[in-house]
């Protein structure tokens, strides 16, 4: 007999800004249930698939999410329940029918990533197996080797994810370890030094969205010279055991062919010059979204002169979509994958975005939205595909640590069996 879905819930919860996302729960026929939460973003591409808002003014200032709640539970549910779950894909294949748009603008890409997710979690309570070996075993990865991803741990704040002033939207340390328990220790005592040190520098140590610190430093490079004084004060070298990454989120500063940066405006060619200069003198090893999601040109430029030794990841540019993942690997635009599973809104069209990526020899980053839940689901992801990277925020906020409390978890699990 095989697993049918007998009951699909969503409900309304708040994410880790205080604004409604859904909570979805699925049961299956044998009484195994989990629910899954949907994380959402702020500096949005253009290319994502779309998150369903009620625009209702009188609730949540119109962001409440009640109707994608209610496609679940009738639309949704209606098509689903009785059926079987033992492919991820054929699950995901009839909500996007169903939807019927191309970018799940319908029934929302909000609910339709609920339902998947919710379905996966349930699936492998059923299978009596932990959530990365199910998500390994269902799209065909390996599961006899296990390998944990490198954190990018957003410790500075800036763009559309806190008022610091600064224009590159996050800063993050890139620990270096065999052991991903000792990443993440790192990573704690720089972000701990990180604050001692601004401190000193007279700056607010308040934090922002993804919990790290949003002082108003000043220029975009400040934070550069301010990052190698926490890793030093830390007692590490920078370039050794930890390394730095950006995400500039650029779409959000690009106007007019031009963008903007530590209040000018600049053209590509003057950005990409700030970018390689930055690579040799502050240990730079990764840039997220360096130029604009549709600066296809320049995207080739940037890859021309950067991609050999640093990576250069797509966000807003690749939408964890596989036809514009296509189109960067023909055009050798960037060389490494944002994956963010609400990006694209089910779970099988972003392993799909993984598989192209690595069968092309881009990285894969695993990704947090600045928008998130206490759901862990991405670190079990990180794990199941073998993603190299995960972004999942700074050291701080339970939203961003419950992901690497999780990733500790399957370390400690793994290492126990082996
Ligand atoms: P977002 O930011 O979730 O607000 O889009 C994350 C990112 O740009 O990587
Ligand atoms: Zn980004």
């Amino acid at each position: 007999m095989p697993l049918t879905l007998t009951q699909l819930h969503a409900r309304e919860i708040l994410d880790s800004r205080g604004n409604p996302t859904l909570a979805v729960r699925a049961t299956l026929s044998d009484g195994s249930t989990d629910e899954a939460m949907v994380p959402s973003g702020a500096s949005t591409g253009e290319h994502e698939a779309l998150e369903l808002r009620d625009n209702d003014p009188r609730r949540y200032h119109g962001k409440g999410v009640l109707n994608a709640c209610a496609h679940v539970n009738t639309e949704i549910a209606k098509a689903l329940i009785g059926q079987s779950i033992e492919s991820q894909s054929d699950v995901d294949r009839t909500m996007i029918t169903l939807d019927g748009t191309e970018n799940k603008a319908r029934l929302g890409a909000n609910a339709i990533l609920g339902v998947s997710l919710a379905i996966a979690r349930a699936r492998t309570k059923a299978e009596g197996v932990p959530l990365y070996r199910s998500l390994a075993q269902q799209f065909g990865f390996p599961t006899d080797r296990w390998t944990f991803p490198i954190p990018m741990m957003n410790v500075l704040n800036g763009g559309v994810h806190a008022d610091s002033g600064l224009d590159v939207q996050e800063y993050m340390i890139v620990p270096q370890h065999v052991r991903f328990s000792e990443r993440v220790r790192i990573g704690s005592e720089v972000f701990h030094s990180l604050k001692e040190v601004l401190k000193e520098r007279g700056d607010v140590v308040a934090v922002g969205d993804e919990g790290g610190f949003a002082p108003h430093v000043g220029r975009n490079e400040e934070a550069l010279v301010v990052l190698h004084q926490a890793i030093t004060a830390a007692g590490y070298t920078p370039g050794n055991e930890v390394k730095l990454a950006i995400d500039t989120a650029s779409s959000e500063l690009f106007k007019n062919g031009r963008y903007t940066f530590d209040a000018h405006t600049i053209d590509a060619q003057e950005l990409i010059e700030t970018y390689e200069r930055w690579t040799r003198e502050y240990h730079l090893v990764s840039i997220e979204d360096g130029l604009a999601e549709d600066d296809w040109e320049n995207w080739r430029v940037l890859t021309e002169r950067l991609g050999a030794r640093t990576q250069l990841i797509g966000d807003d540019l690749f939408a964890t979509d596989v036809k514009r993942v296509r189109m960067g690997i023909e055009n050798r635009v960037a060389n490494s994958v944002l994956i963010k599973p609400n990006q694209i809104g089910t779970l099988s069209e972003t392993i799909e975005a993984v598989k192209l990526a690595q069968h092309s020899n881009y990285t894969v980053v695993i990704s947090h939205r600045s928008g998130e839940t206490e759901d862990t689901t991405i670190a079990d992801l990180a794990v199941a595909v073998g993603a190299q990277y995960i972004k999942t925020g700074s050291l701080s906020r339970s939203e961003r640590v419950a992901k690497y409390n999780r990733l500790m978890a399957i370390e400690e699990e793994i290492h126990a069996a082996t």
